[in-house]
């Protein structure tokens, strides 16, 4: 293995990214520094103000380089506002913008290893002789932050924004849990320190699944949803999505003693920071390359995505002496890894109908090996997105994989063509049913409008059976195939009517050599069976997202399940009810509902229950949900309950516990010293309990008026 070279990036050829020789004259190089500045600036914009990029960073990088080698031969050329001399972008609206006490600068870059080398030698040319090393760390591909503590306790968070003044975003950043809110080591006065929040790489893949099954966009790559993740105007968005962080800075660490950034991390890692594993110490340049080739071959193991190695000159005397340019530190350096991109050829654009009736077009490429595994399929997500990668059937296209995960097609190799290739088109009707298809307005995707339609039936059979739903072994593509076609199975309440001699004798569709059929057999239908029988005790959360409501992905059902532990309790709500609940809203409320007043759907989940489905939480299917319907607020302190148990036994009633008294309160409780909320019941007219008064209810089980 080697560090790559950079010829290899020219592969990658999309918007622009010509590689053309610097223009000869000065009005030549003006008029196409302007061009490259507009378009890097709206690729910045994308970027770092909306976490949706239209090209990859390989084309993005291809353009910023040919701004700089203009203005490297052309000095007279440089703006001040040129995005060669700047950092990010301008902030976006929706947060109060703070003024970064030291400027938060980007990083050089190495695209390969002469461009290391040059780098190690010009330090080894400052140090003069000197002994000193470097710390190697690996560059985590997520968001900046920066961090500041009073007295070792959290004031506030910020995004880099411009380098100069960042968005804050305290409390978003109070959500992730690596963050430490209080710090383990004495920190007097005010101490910031630096580091990236990342989304792991499985997280990413679950939110853009989630994602598409709320119809909204799926983020490009894991550092655009941890950068998305983090700037949410709602702190609760921010906690349900899966940040982590590692830190890599202290800001001004001479000042607490540290004079290398050995001791620094040491010292992160004492005061309860997240600091990563993997960084090392590298007393030689070659050390340093060593450490740059391991990480290159070690990239597609880790659980979250690094784009290159940070190598970092140790002494922080010898960093102080080296300074910084108008944009980055001159101590520090990005080995950036060569892209896993590659170039293959479209064979055909295939359309799959998903269990929404949505019609997905997929590309059919010519088998590649890209980071660690053979793709040969990648979803092209919807008409409009085919059209803007604008690739044809017959194309040479570059393909990768989006957070080292999700195959993605990037683009076509337009200079490849040959007139060969043909544009494609979405199906007017659905390729499993024939029924029309239509494309509601406002929407990105085509649906099938037969509900019926056998492949939209099939296709919510299997995510019933999947493993974030319940997660029942040896229903796979095949066997599902045969027990529909069988007439056996048409809906999921049909699989806990199967006996083991259905499954046994199930035709597998395969053949022994004499021309009898080979069935399932009894083995494998028993393993089935007591999957299936195993899955009627699944918690709440995976029946809801196993039931396939749209919009309801795994997160939003955990989020209505905690609200309303029970089915009856959740059927019993109104639409504004679960518009009301933390994370639901509007649009999911009224998919929610929809469902669940549908007859169809009532009468499959009725089956479901006689058949043994378990459709309550725990603490919900011990008791009746005899105060289902019911909102309850609870004020002041409790003598007998914590908060937490007086609202865990109100919620194992079928309650709904809020925090704010509204006309649609139906209780609220009042304990010692009641805050307002007591104030604004009597203005309301809310009937008020006592502590007693919850203490019967709890016990009896009956609503308050039964118990008097
Ligand atoms: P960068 O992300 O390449 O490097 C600087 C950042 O690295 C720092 O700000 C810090 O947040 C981070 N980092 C991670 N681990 C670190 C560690 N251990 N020590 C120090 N820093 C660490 O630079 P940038 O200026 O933020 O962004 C440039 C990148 O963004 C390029 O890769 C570019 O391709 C991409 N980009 C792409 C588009 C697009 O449209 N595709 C647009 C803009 C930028």
């Amino acid at each position: 293995m080697t560090l790559g070279d950079a010829s290899r990036r020219d592969e990658v050829r999309k918007s622009g990214a010509s590689g053309l020789p610097v223009p000869d004259t000065q009005d030549g190089a003006r008029e196409r520094a302007g061009r490259l500045r507009q378009e890097i600036d709206h690729h910045n914009w994308r970027y770092y103000a909306l976490d949706a990029p239209e090209v990859s960073d390989a084309a993005y990088d291809a353009l910023v380089r040919e701004l700089t080698a203009i203005e490297a031969a052309y000095p007279g050329l440089v703006t001040p506002d040129s995005p060669t001399q700047r950092v990010g972008a301008p902030l976006s609206q929706g947060f109060a913008a703070i003024t970064h006490a030291q400027r938060m600068y980007s990083l050089d870059n190495a695209m390969d290893a002469a461009e290391l080398d040059a780098w190690l030698e010009r330090i080894e040319r400052e140090a003069d002789g000197r002994p000193h090393g470097y710390v190697c760390e690996l560059k985590i591909d997520g968001s900046s932050i920066a961090l500041t503590y009073a007295d070792g306790v959290l004031l506030r968070g910020a995004t880099r924004g411009d380098g100069m003044t960042g968005e804050d975003v305290t409390a978003n950043v109070r959500a992730v849990k690596s963050v430490p809110l209080r710090l383990m080591v004495e920190a007097p006065g005010e101490l910031e320190v630096r580091g990236e929040v990342y989304m792991p790489k499985t997280s990413f893949v679950r939110l853009n699944e989630e994602q598409d099954e709320a119809g909204q966009p799926a983020f490009a790559n894991p550092r655009n949803a941890a950068a998305g993740s983090l700037r949410q105007k709602d702190p609760s968005v921010t906690a349900s999505r899966d940040l982590s962080t590692f830190v890599y800075q202290v800001v001004d660490p001479v000042s607490r003693g540290l004079t290398s950034q050995r001791e620094a991390l040491e010292w992160l890692r004492q005061a309860g920071f997240r600091v990563n594993p993997d960084i090392e110490y590298c007393p030689t340049p070659e050390a340093v390359r060593a450490f740059c080739v391991r990480a290159v071959e070690r990239r597609c193991e880790l659980p979250y995505e690094i784009d290159g190695v940070v190598v970092k000159v140790d002494s922080f005397a010898l960093q102080d002496e080296l300074g910084f340019t108008s944009k980055a530190p001159r101590w520090a350096i990005a080995f950036k890894f060569p892209p896993e991109e590659k170039t293959t050829r479209l064979l055909d654009i295939g359309v799959s109908v998903g269990r929404t009736g949505a019609i997905t077009p997929f590309a059919i490429f010519e088998p590649v090996s890209v980071a660690g595994s053979t793709i040969a399929r990648a979803t092209l997500h919807n008409a409009d997105e085919v059209a803007r990668k604008g690739v044809l059937i017959g194309d040479t296209i570059v393909v990768r994989k989006a957070g080292d995960v999700i195959p993605e097609v990037v683009g076509p190799v337009e200079r490849l063509r040959d007139g060969s290739e043909r544009a494609w088109t979405m199906p007017e009707t659905c390729p499993s049913c024939g029924a029309p298809t239509w494309r509601p307005e406002g929407e990105a995707v085509r649906r099938c409008t037969n509900v019926a339609c056998p492949a939209q039936r099939h296709e919510r059979l299997l995510h019933w059976a999947s493993r974030g739903a319940m997660d029942i072994d040896g229903l796979g593509e095949e066997i599902m195939a045969r027990l529909e076609d069988g007439g056996l199975v048409s809906d999921v309440a049909d699989l806990y009517v199967l006996s083991p001699d259905h499954l046994s004798a199930l035709d597998t569709g395969r053949m022994r050599k004499d021309g009898s059929a080979i069935t399932l057999g009894e083995t494998m239908a028993a393993k089935i069976a007591a999957s299936i029988e195993a899955s009627k005790d699944r918690p709440l959360a995976r029946l809801l997202f196993g039931l396939g409501i749209r919009h309801v992905g795994a997160t939003v059902a955990e989020v209505l399940t905690a609200a309303y532990p029970s089915l009856d309790a959740l059927a019993a709500a109104s639409e504004a009810d679960l518009a009301a609940v933390e994370g639901v809203g509007p649009r999911i409320a009224a998919s929610v509902r929809a469902f669940l007043t549908n007859p169809d759907n009532l009468a499959v989940l009725e089956r479901l229950r006689a058949a043994g489905v378990r459709t309550a939480d725990e603490a919900g299917a011990s008791r009746p949900q005899t105060l289902a319907g019911t909102t309850w607020v609870l004020t002041g302190a409790l003598a007998h309950y914590s908060r937490e148990e007086a609202t865990a036994a109100l919620k194992a009633l079928g309650a709904k516990v809020t925090g704010s008294v509204s006309a649609r309160t139906s209780f609220v409780v009042v304990g010692a010293d009641p805050g307002s909320k007591y104030d604004k019941a009597r203005e309301l007219g809310v009937p008020v309990l006592s502590e007693d008064e919850l203490a019967a209810t709890i016990e009896s089980g009956q609503p308050p008026g039964a118990t008097a």
